[in-house]
């Protein structure tokens, strides 16, 4: 065992203080070494020495004892010898030998603050000056005795100072039994033991830093929650560490600011949160270190409250996210989903909050409706449909101020609030205006038009409701005035919408009774100078005057009534023409059929039906239907159309070129004849304009094999130029206005007369 000690004392630099000083030989100061003549050896004054004596290392393990250490404890030498050094330590002093070590070092690191002058070179590497320490020792038979411990530290490897690396490094510790002294104080010592247990069992981390800026204690949770390298705690090295501790932080200038305010503040207490660059959160508390009321320093405690930063921030964002939510589900409730606009709550909530205002303030109810929309939709499809009414939308917005009110109340109806406008009528023109330029659809050109409705508050007192009615009595006043327009409301309007009503009714009536009569327009061949047709229209006799069916027929429509008139119109017609039809099998009789008729499933059967009954020809029978019915979704209509044709009757595209009907489906329709419409006829003045579309018109027809007639011939310069474009049939006032049965034979031969002098006029190839 003394062998240890020799060899111990070969590589031993220390200096033992307050223990005895153990130096090496070369040491100028120290006790001199075993050199010639000395008898007593190193291991000899160690293991004569009354203190027990233990090397520790780093790790707490005792390295070696000496024998009053033995003797102390109760232990034999080879027990202690690999043990921890706590073994030896009563409850609540376990730490004082860690403790002791790390202010060892830590004096070790800075020589030139801590070392007094005299120290020797040889001796750098040992710091000397920390006072032995009061600890209760325990003894193998658990009795517990006072003692004091003092300590030096022991470095092996290479030394050059502080701020530079260091070898592995133990302590000697030498520990001396004080039993003899006066006791200390019991009251004191379970304090003291109470209040070590405290520091280390505490979850927060602990810095206590002197008055004069020096450390005076850290306990392990501190070292550990800054992750602090014990070595750069043992050089104590202040910028080191501040260096350290900044380097983690998102805002160390606020670190820095805060602590400089605290010192020079010392009786200040504090309490504000870290944040660390890795994403912890650390709150910072700071108290001034009192004795008796004297501020000698200052307590740091550190609280790792990532977690519940964490969960904090967890349900801020929850509330953040479910305040969006509500706000984008608020603003839903109030939008419209396809065009983006406001929705009729919305607009409600505006119109009853403006006509809540106090009297004067300007509120103006544009109402609007697409013209024909059921086209766009039957015709290109729903999606385009959709299209149409977000571009409708869009450029209803650059009609308005951004403050404006723009709603779609549903299918094709928007409706604009303006409150406060001074010009609410140049407001409506610019909306019917607005759709002037072509709206471009799948790569279809597209022309919509709108009727708009306006209606203001004025000096009589009206609710957002009766504002409304009357908004929608203008916008059907307007449609009713030929479409793509606006109408302001006025109180005659509403006899109009009084008289609608009542022309159902009185339609209804008026099918009952028999009032519906039909008159008879010739159609002339260009080839062959003659009446080659003829086409029955409705007409309804009301008190004696005649009601044009542009007014009756689209109400008969919405009523269903249409299916009856017409039928009635079929049936008068093969009547009251049998005989004309008779004498010549090349004559034929037009008549006009309703979409709503074609929805029926017997509509064939019917019609079949008649013309056996009338005892006509079926292939002397013209039904004209317009583009439209040809868009429904059920074929049935196609499917009926072709029965017709098989049993002979023959099929007209009426009004062709209006609408939203294209040449390039015509080839696919099962129809002979192709009707064109008044509009492009009144294209004709003088006779010599060039209009390809209606020659393309023709010429695409009689490709397909169809034959063409036009409607609406009024002058002799049309006529003439529609014969110029080999139009097969002509219609129109020229040759007979529609008569009665009474009238047909003069008009029919005032048409056979007109179309004859026209061809008499006509020098061929003189034109
Ligand atoms: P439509 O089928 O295009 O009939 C031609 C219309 O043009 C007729 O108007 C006729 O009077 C008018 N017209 C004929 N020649 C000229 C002319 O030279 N100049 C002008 N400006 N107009 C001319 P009407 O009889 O008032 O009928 C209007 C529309 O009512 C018809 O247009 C047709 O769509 C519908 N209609 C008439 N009768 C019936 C019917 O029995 N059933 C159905 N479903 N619709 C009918
Ligand atoms: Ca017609
Ligand atoms: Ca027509």
């Amino acid at each position: 065992m003394i062998s240890r000690w020799e060899v111990l004392s070969d590589w031993l630099v220390s200096d033992v203080h307050g223990v005895g000083r153990v130096s090496t030989p070369s040491s100028p100061e120290g006790v001199p070494g075993p050199a010639a003549g000395t008898v007593l050896s190193y291991s000899e004054l160690v293991e004569s020495s009354p203190d027990a004596l233990l090397v520790v290392a780093e790790d707490g393990t005792i390295r070696m004892v000496n024998a009053a250490a033995e003797r102390m404890f109760g232990y034999l030498r080879d027990e202690l010898v690999g043990s921890d050094h706590r073994l030896l330590l009563a409850e609540g002093f376990q730490n004082g030998l860690q403790g002791l070590f790390f202010n060892l070092r830590r004096d070790a690191a800075h020589p030139q603050v801590h070392t007094p002058a005299t120290l020797d070179d040889d001796a750098a590497a040992a710091g000397t000056d920390t006072a032995p320490v009061e600890a209760y020792g325990r003894r193998r038979d658990g009795t517990e005795f006072q003692a004091e411990v003092a300590g030096a530290l022991l470095v092996t490897g290479a030394v050059t100072g502080a701020g530079s690396g260091y070898g592995t490094a133990s302590m000697l510790a030498a520990i001396r039994d004080t039993s003899h002294r006066p006791a200390t104080d019991d009251g004191l010592r379970a304090a003291m033991s109470l209040l070590s247990a405290t520091l280390e069992s505490t979850a927060d981390g602990i810095l206590v830093v002197s008055s004069a800026g020096e450390i005076a204690g850290v306990n392990n949770q501190f070292v550990s929650m800054w992750g602090i390298p014990r070595e750069l705690l043992a050089r104590r090295d202040d910028a080191a560490i501040m260096a350290f501790v900044l380097d983690q932080l998102q805002d160390p200038a606020r670190f820095v600011e805060k602590v400089e305010a605290l010192y020079a503040d010392p009786g200040a207490e504090s309490r504000d949160a870290l944040h660390f660059r890795d994403g912890r959160t650390f709150e910072r508390y700071s108290r001034p270190q009192k004795v008796a009321d004297e501020v000698v320093g200052r307590v740091w405690s550190f609280r790792d409250v990532t977690a519940a930063k964490v969960a904090q921030d967890r349900i801020s964002k929850a509330m953040a996210d479910l305040a969006e939510q509500s706000a984008q589900l608020k603003a839903l409730a109030f939008q419209d989903g396809l065009t983006g606009l406001s929705n009729r709550q919305l607009f409600s909530d505006r119109l009853a909050a403006a006509l809540a205002e106090p009297s004067g303030t300007a509120v103006d109810v544009l109402l609007l409706d697409l013209d024909d929309f059921k086209e766009v939709n039957d015709i290109l499809g729903h999606h385009a449909g959709d299209q149409m009414l977000i571009e409708v939308g869009r450029r209803l917005r650059t009609c308005v101020r951004p403050g404006d009110v723009v709603a779609r109340l549903g299918g094709d109806e928007f409706v604009v609030l303006l409150i406060g406008s001074l010009d609410p009528d140049a407001v409506a023109a610019r909306i019917v205006d607005s759709l002037r330029v072509p709206v471009w659809i799948d790569g279809t050109m597209l022309r919509p038009s709108l009727s708009l409705g306006l209606a203001s508050i004025s000096e009589d007192a009206v609710d957002a409701s009766e504002l409304l009615r009357r908004a929608d009595v203008a916008m059907y006043a307007a449609k009713a005035a030929g479409k793509n327009r606006y109408l302001r409301f006025r109180p005659e309007m509403m006899e109009a919408l009084v008289d609608r009503n009542n022309l159902e009714a009185g339609l209804r009536l008026a099918v009952d009774n028999g009032q519906i009569a039909v008159h008879y327009q010739p159609i002339v061949s260009t080839a062959l100078g003659k009446v080659v047709k003829v086409e029955a229209l409705a007409r309804w006799i009301r008190d004696g005057a005649l009601v044009p069916p542009k007014h009756f027929i689209p109400a008969a429509e919405r009523s269903g009534l249409i299916v009856e008139i017409g039928t009635e119109v079929l049936l008068r017609g093969c009547t009251e023409l049998k005989a004309w039809l008779q004498e010549d099998a090349s004559r034929s009789l037009a008549v006009n059929v309703s979409g709503v008729q074609l929805q029926h499933g017997d509509f064939a059967e019917l019609v079949l039906a008649v013309t056996e009954s009338c005892g006509v020809d079926p292939r002397q029978l013209v039904l004209e239907v317009t583009e439209s019915v040809f868009f429904d979704d059920d074929c049935h209509v196609i499917k009926q159309l072709v029965s017709l044709r098989t049993a002979g009757v023959r099929v007209a595209l009426d009004d062709f070129g209006t609408g939203y009907s294209s040449l390039g489906r015509l080839q696919d329709l099962p129809v002979d004849t192709l009707k064109i419409d008044q509009s492009f006829v009144a294209m004709i003045n003088t006779g010599t304009e060039q209009l390809p579309i209606l020659s393309a018109m023709i010429d695409m027809a009689h490709g397909l094999g169809l034959t063409v007639t036009a409607e609406g011939v009024e002058t002799a310069a049309q006529a003439g130029h529609l014969m110029d474009l080999n139009c097969d049939s002509l219609q129109g006032f020229l040759f007979a206005r529609p008569q009665p049965e009474t009238g047909l034979q003069p008009a029919l031969d005032q048409a056979a007369r007109a179309i004859s002098t026209l061809r008499g006029d006509r020098v061929p190839g003189n034109r």
